[in-house]
């Protein structure tokens, strides 16, 4: 992942799409898939409005066993029909090697989750896939930490990964996590791959997406995933730092002034 052996920016193909390079990649959708309505309404909706690339969630790694775990291989089906109807690609978590075929056929970007940023062997696995793979930063892990986990996906020959800071545990708990907006800078400098942020699980405030975006394409990132939600007060998971089609069209508008969007 080092810069000294690829100076320029690594660019990430995703069909007709690319993360990283000039152009600000957006990631929207759900947290989790819940329907077949929902996925295809917000799919609908965030296409239309420019994002680039659709997020459900099928595979949720919840905290408590109680919770909505998410609707699993149909969740994939749902995102599936999604892509069939929008054309968007789309970019949903990983949470098992067992799931691994599954995902290398249907799935754009396999998604690893923050809770499995430092499982070695899922990272192995999917670095022997020429999928490109988000990798988001571990709850606590540091930023050599978390480029020597990319280095884990690359040294398997698989060199599409994107990085993603999604905020940090801090002393602060006003906000969910503390996005450090620093590790954007720091990990450009070090490394040649894409970084996006997460500003949605970072703050865990639906209200506080659109000031940290603005902060994260102001730090130079590749590009943004951001959770939309038909109905943020009903949702199965993190609807409080959901925002709607509407509010996330508006975004979008303001964001246009800021960055070319792929
Ligand atoms: C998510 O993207 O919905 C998610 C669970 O994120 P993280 O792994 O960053 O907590
Ligand atoms: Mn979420």
């Amino acid at each position: 992942a080092n810069r000294v052996f690829h100076p320029d920016d690594s660019v990430i193909n995703i069909g007709q799409k690319t993360i990283g390079g000039k152009k600000l990649a957006i990631i929207a959708g759900p947290c989790s898939v819940e329907s077949k309505d929902q996925i295809l309404n917000i799919a609908k909706n965030v296409k239309k409005s420019g994002a680039g690339f659709l997020r459900g969630g099928a595979f949720k790694p919840r905290t408590s066993p109680y919770s909505f775990q998410g609707m699993k291989e149909e969740g994939l089906e749902l995102l599936k029909y999604a892509k069939e109807k929008t054309g968007l690609p789309i970019v949903t978590e990983l949470m098992s090697p067992n799931h691994l075929d599954k995902f290398v056929e249907e799935v754009d970007v396999i998604q690893i989750g923050a809770r499995n940023m430092q499982n070695f062997d899922l990272l192995k696995e999917v670095g022997k896939t020429g999928k490109p793979i988000l990798l988001k930063r571990g709850l606590s892990a540091t930023i050599e930490e978390f480029l020597m986990s990319a280095e884990y996906i690359l040294a398997q020959g698989n060199e599409k990964v994107i990085l993603c800071e999604r905020g940090i545990r801090t002393f602060e708990n006003y906000t969910r996590n503390t996005l450090d907006l620093s590790a954007v800078p720091a990990i450009k400098k070090l490394s040649h791959l894409p970084v996006i942020v997460d500003p949605s699980h970072a703050a865990g405030l639906w209200w506080m997406v659109e000031p940290l975006s603005k902060a994260a394409i102001a730090v130079g990132a590749d590009g943004l995933i951001i959770e939309v939600h038909n109905d943020p007060a009903n949702a199965k998971s993190d609807g409080k730092q959901s925002i709607t089609p509407d509010r996330f069209h508006t975004l979008m508008e303001k964001l246009k002034k800021l960055a070319q969007i792929e």
